[in-house]
């Protein structure tokens, strides 16, 4: 048995024929193809040793293909991946060279990747090497970045990391002994094939981020940021960003966007593809996100420059050539102002080929926003769909009206207690809670004049950034008008509770962010609105902390938080009595009350919403399913192809691709 890894450059995929894997060359030309490199690393490295002798017999010697053994004697290599060595052949037709690239092996802390370059310095086959911590993280007792200790160098292993805290090894000085190579006459097929590459959103909500390939052209759909959530770090990305030809971002959540700063500091130098309003809700926060990013301080500003410079705004349904033969047609997704759904058309080779990606689809009850464009989907020659999932696995009930559970919910907390919090997600969720409340006043359903305040700076940003988008029809200006009223529903438009619903509450005096927190909220007001939603920083955790053992208090969860989040505590422990929560290592016993209402301002699509927008493109043949939790991808899958005849569905893995066209259709998932 043989452990197969993604390579540095390149990208190994499995196709679905088990006997064959691809090999992309992902360092961009042609010439230097031969940087391709496979890697099998041994298992069980401690022991087994293969030789030339057992990999013919495998039957790879007819093939171009590097074989790297890694005789490692540090402790504990596992595999991580295990392939019967009999299934494994190389599609590959031209002779040429293969060169080492690197090599990449796994231990109980997870995979490193080795180049046998970094520099100008090579690695040569069988010199004894060390792996040696050289960045120490005393808030996790370890080393960050690891490096190679040859011949008294320190080689940085700065790429194929896939995050930081798996690079974090507990002690310096591991030994490592041989690095061998055994080169074997080569055959390498380049191919004008499409391939998508999933680097974030598989398998999990955060870090969207795909990378399509065709030729020598590379692009991103989205950039978007992890969130802390673990696994992966924002700042590693697993390609050379200064290779790549343009990026689109669909909207302006920062799980779409949330990586582009990093990639710019890291090379990237080329167009950013966003609609007018996303990229103004973008810039909007950008100082904030580039001033607490980790990007050293002299540095700041000529990313910000870059970035401002790159936006290129494209408006819905207007075609625009991101590369050439790839064109882009954003489309109106329903999900937050401004976001989109994207149509590429892509010519390689005589080739044509019609990818949509969904972004983030709205659930079609948004006040300010119309539904999904629907009407757009219906003529678009899309074959292959990539679509979010993050409510794969709910159908909801709003026969009732979506607001009256939280005007219910709302108006008994508000009888009841003295102050009621709602930790809310600053973009949208606020916006869109502060027009229910405002709605809810008009229609009797809430006392009027309701002391209310939005906490937060970016909250109180955005929200006056929709009182200027709304101002500007507002002043029949024809021009502003016509620049943003694609991006709105009529509703959003009226004149209507919404407009001095904002303006009174955008301009409360405690406006200016959570230096405020010391504001005696529960005098001073009937409701905060506090960012972020699941409570876990800013003034939210603040808000949290102070009040959750208050029985005078309550807060109002307006939308979904992981379990181990504040607001996720919250619901888990409502209801039973001696209750606490947990933030940072301090116990609270819970006293507030707790209103759960988040399904009345999902941004998202449900499980009927994501059926009924895959249902909306005519000449569709594959799915792919994408940003969900991994149960509510397979909830997706299996309704999906209960109900839609004849379609492949995939759910890629962390890095893998699928390949389009020829004979090797979704290979690698
Ligand atoms: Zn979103």
């Amino acid at each position: 048995m043989y452990t197969l890894f993604r390579t540095t450059f390149g990208e190994v995929q499995r196709s679905r024929n088990p006997k064959e894997v691809v090999i992309r060359n992902r360092s961009g030309s042609p010439a230097i193809v031969a940087l391709l490199t496979v890697v099998l690393a041994v298992a069980t490295s401690c022991t087994a040793v293969p030789d030339a002798g057992l990999l013919q017999a495998a039957e790879l010697s007819r093939y171009a293909v590097l074989i790297v053994e890694v005789i490692a004697n540090a402790p504990g290599y596992t595999s991580e991946e295990e392939i019967p060595n009999e299934s494994i052949t190389l599609l590959n037709n031209t002779q040429t060279d293969i060169d080492l690239v690197g090599v990449t092996i796994s231990d109980e802390h997870g995979s490193w990747t080795i180049p046998s370059s970094v520099g100008d310095t090579i690695l040569e086959p069988g010199e004894k090497w060390t792996v040696t911590g050289s960045t120490y993280n005393p808030s996790k007792d370890c080393f960050n970045a690891i490096c190679l200790r040859n011949k008294g160098e320190c080689l940085t292993l700065s790429y194929g990391a896939r995050e930081l805290d798996r690079w974090c090894y507990p002690q310096s000085g591991v030994q490592g002994e041989t690095l061998r190579r055994l080169n074997l006459p080569a055959q390498v097929v380049t191919t004008s094939d499409l391939s998508i590459a999933f680097w974030g959103a598989a398998r999990e909500v955060q870090g969207s981020c795909y990378q399509i390939s065709v030729g020598e052209t590379d692009i991103l759909v989205d950039c978007g940021s992890f969130m802390n959530s673990g696994e992966y770090d924002d700042q590693v990305f697993e390609f050379a960003p200064s290779e790549i030809d343009g990026v689109i971002i669909t909207h302006s959540h920062a799980d779409h966007y949330g990586r582009l700063h990093y990639l710019f500091h890291q090379g990237y130098q080329g167009t950013v593809y966003m609609t007018e309003v996303t990229a103004e809700l973008y810039l909007a926060r950008l100082d904030d996100t580039i001033y607490y990013s980790s990007i050293p301080g002299n540095e700041k500003e000529s990313v910000e420059t870059a970035i401002r410079k790159s936006i290129h705004e494209v408006e819905y349904c207007s075609p625009v050539t991101v590369s050439a033969g790839i064109t882009a047609t954003f489309f109106n997704a329903g999900h937050i102002p401004g976001s989109a759904s994207i149509s590429l058309n892509i010519e390689a080779d005589g080739e044509a080929y019609s990818v949509l990606f969904s972004g983030d689809i709205g659930p079609g009850y948004h006040p300010f926003l119309d539904p999904p464009d629907y009407a757009f989907m219906s003529q678009d020659d899309a074959t292959v769909l990539v679509i979010e999932s993050t409510y794969g696995d709910t159908v909801r009930d709003t026969s009732d009206g979506p607001y009256d559970a939280f005007w219910t919910g709302l108006a008994i907390a508000i009888e009841e207690t003295e102050l009621v919090v709602i930790p809310a997600l600053s973009l949208d969720r606020t916006q869109r809670v502060l027009a229910a409340i405002g709605e809810g006043m008009e229609e009797g359903q809430l006392p009027p004049d309701l002391g209310i305040v939005v906490g937060g700076k970016s909250s109180c940003y955005l929200t006056e950034k929709y009182v200027e988008f709304q101002r500007s029809a507002q002043l029949a200006s024809a021009s502003l008008e016509r620049r943003y009223r694609p991006y709105f529903s009529d509703e959003f438009w009226a004149e209507s509770y919404l407009w001095p619903c904002f303006w009174t509450y955008t301009r409360g005096t405690n406006c200016k962010g959570w230096e405020d927190c010391d504001a005696d909220f529960k005098n001073e007001y009937d409701i905060v609105v506090a960012p972020p939603g699941f409570g876990d920083s800013s003034l939210s955790k603040h808000l949290i902390e102070r009040y959750v053992s208050d029985p005078d208090v309550a807060f109002v969860k307006v939308s979904w938080a992981p379990d181990d989040s504040p607001m996720g505590q919250l619901a888990l422990v409502q209801g039973q009595p001696n209750a606490t929560i947990t933030i940072e290592g301090t116990t609270y016993p819970v006293e507030a009350r707790l209103v759960s209402v988040s399904e009345a301002f999902s941004g998202h699509a449900d499980q009927d919403g994501l059926v009924q927008y895959a249902s909306a493109l005519p000449h569709i043949d594959t799915i792919v399913i994408t940003h969900g939790e991994y149960s509510s991808m397979l909830a997706l899958k299996s309704r999906l192809s209960a109900e839609l005849d004849g379609l492949e569905i995939v759910v890629p893995e962390y890095g893998k691709a699928i390949l389009l066209g020829g004979s090797e259709d979704y290979a690698g998932v």
